[in-house]
């Protein structure tokens, strides 16, 4: 008989990634939502959230682009403009996008209940914190200042911009492996609240969890999450979590502050020699 061997990682998880708004602050991940709607109200196209948050995790002036690229909204910029939007439109917008951004982004840089604690406990397992986010480089100086100040400090941040591509391409998390010095793939868990952050990390080999409630795909801010009636939250959890189930994340659950029950079901997969 022939046989082939294969080699597997057994060790334990030695890093874990996070997104930063919706995962780790900015519950609703309301910053960048709110400034595209304001982007597009200003070249009198209105926008809803629900629109404006549909490429959220990208690069922002992608993200620009792929709101500009839905058909209800070409339609309204036909409308008003009486021609599509073009690369020109795109990039007059990101221009002005930048600044209404980074003046608020300390309105919505609150922890996540749950973070500072999942982080604690990774850090007593040895695991180093990395960190990945659509935001650009000066807008992440004030995010790292404010959760820093709210004692958060990972040991590698990564913005789109950084790296040749952002989401879903996976340099921002291989970046972070690089900037840790920490191997192999298998060892690294990306936790994310959007759909291409989660591709993101599959895209890098790595384990993920997708977060349902406290990003994107609920997209409320965490007060008015709470005072939800009990049918309306569930009939959105159904939806956020077939959401994040489908894009294919290892786990799923509602917040980081569920992080840690994951991460020892992935040791113990990593012990019996499973791969992401
Ligand atoms: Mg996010």
């Amino acid at each position: 008989m022939t046989f082939r061997y294969r080699r597997s990682y057994r060790g334990p998880i030695r890093s874990v990634i996070l997104d930063w708004a919706g995962t780790t602050m900015d519950f609703g991940c309301m910053a960048p939502a709110v400034v595209f709607v304001e982007v597009f109200r200003r070249q009198q196209v209105p926008i809803s959230m629900d629109e404006a948050r549909a490429p959220m995790g990208a690069h922002k002036r992608v993200h620009i682009k792929r709101i500009s690229e839905q058909d209800a909204v070409r339609e309204r910029w036909q409308e008003a403009h009486g021609r599509l939007p073009t690369d020109d439109d795109v990039d007059a917008m990101f221009a002005e996008f930048v600044p209404l951004q980074l003046e608020c982004l300390s309105e919505y840089s609150d922890l996540i209940p749950g973070a500072l604690d999942a982080v604690e406990q990774c850090r007593k397992r040895g695991y180093k914190i990395g960190s990945t986010t659509g935001y650009l480089p000066e807008m992440m100086e004030i995010n790292v200042r404010d959760a820093e100040r709210q004692g958060y400090v990972p040991d590698s941040t990564v913005s789109a911009g950084q790296v040749p591509a952002g989401r879903p391409y996976p340099f921002m998390c291989l970046q972070n492996m690089i900037n840790m010095q920490v191997s192999p793939v298998e060892a690294c868990v990306k936790v994310d609240d959007t759909v291409p952050g989660v591709e993101e990390g599959l895209n890098a080999g790595m384990w993920t969890v997708g977060l349902a409630i406290s990003g994107n795909e609920v997209g409320l801010p965490l007060g008015e999450w709470e005072a939800l009636p009990e049918d309306e939250k569930q009939a959105k959890r159904e939806r956020a979590y077939r959401r994040m189930e489908t894009c294919g994340s290892h786990y799923v659950v509602d917040t980081i502050a569920d992080l840690m029950p994951c991460l020892d079901d992935i040791e113990t997969r990593l012990a019996r020699g499973d791969r992401p």
